[in-house]
């Protein structure tokens, strides 16, 4: 995991304005860690605008210390993992308000993603893992709404025999899924939330490459079509911004089109330019 770049209290004018992890510090105690997409600006607001929240430490923080991310994306997930290994006290007063978001993934044959607050109970750890605690929650949200895209997920625990809403838009494996390309998907999904995204798309690449050897041509074009998105996510500075913030409601949203500018292209002549393009990464 990447290590924080420690500075005294008064320096948070020489951070980055990038998205980022930020870290406050005692000596050797992590009081707080957050997310940022500036993290100059938002670690600056914490010291000039501090709310009752940052009352309870400020006055502790003896360093302050960034990690710098490429993406909102990967500052939340780094977030998540950074809060879980420190466990810096005052996120964790908060974590026991259940103001926390965890993914959850069924231990299903067909593993059927939510979200929730809940994640201790020895019951729901049996039927399913958690990955969080994710802070922001409608970040998380969007988040998993936009991965869906890349790999397609169930939300309900038996899909109906028609096709549904979510299957029109691409989001749901449909009534007939590959089961083998299904568990695959979601194992690639659990990977990206815990912040392996690089070794995500590296597989991706290396199965395209098996596939179109093979010529298996459809199958290498369903996986190239994942590696540009999923990398385009990564890579994407900003969240896109969705239109409802009720995730029951995620038919209505809309993508900014920048995130995703899917390619539908499946002819042979394509797949070989995508493959001359790929040698070059
Ligand atoms: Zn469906």
């Amino acid at each position: 995991m990447k290590r924080f770049k420690l500075l005294k209290k008064d320096s948070a004018s020489k951070f980055p304005q990038k998205p980022g992890v930020y870290v406050f510090k005692k000596n050797k105690d992590f009081l707080y860690i957050g997310k940022a997409i500036n993290l100059r600006k938002r670690t600056n607001s914490h010291f000039q605008k501090n709310n009752y929240r940052d009352n309870l430490f400020i006055d502790q923080v003896k360093t302050i210390g960034y990690i710098e991310t490429n993406s909102e994306i990967e500052a939340l997930i780094l977030e998540a993992n950074l809060i879980k290994k420190y466990r810096p006290k005052y996120n964790i007063v908060w974590k026991d308000n259940k103001n926390y978001f965890y993914v959850g993934i069924t231990k299903a044959e067909l593993p059927q993603i939510f979200w929730t607050h809940q994640s201790k109970t020895k019951e729901a750890k049996e039927k399913a893992i958690f990955i969080g605690p994710f802070v922001d929650g409608s970040a998380i949200k969007s988040t998993l709404k936009v991965l869906r895209r890349v790999f397609p997920y169930y939300t309900v625990k038996k899909h109906s025999k028609v096709l549904c809403p979510w299957c029109q838009l691409d989001l749901c494996p449909g009534p007939n899924p590959n089961k083998k390309e299904y568990q695959k998907n979601i194992k690639r999904l659990i990977s990206v939330l815990m912040g392996s995204g690089s070794v995500v798309l590296k597989n991706l690449k290396r199965e395209m490459k098996i596939m179109s050897r093979s010529q298996k041509f459809e199958r290498a074009a369903k996986i190239r079509d994942q590696f540009f998105a999923l990398e385009k996510i990564l890579e994407n500075a900003r969240l896109p911004m969705f239109k409802t913030v009720n995730i029951k409601r995620q038919i209505e949203f809309t993508d900014s089109k920048d995130v995703f500018r899917k390619t539908k292209q499946k002819t042979l002549s394509s797949w070989k330019k995508t493959e001359s393009k790929l040698k070059k990464i």
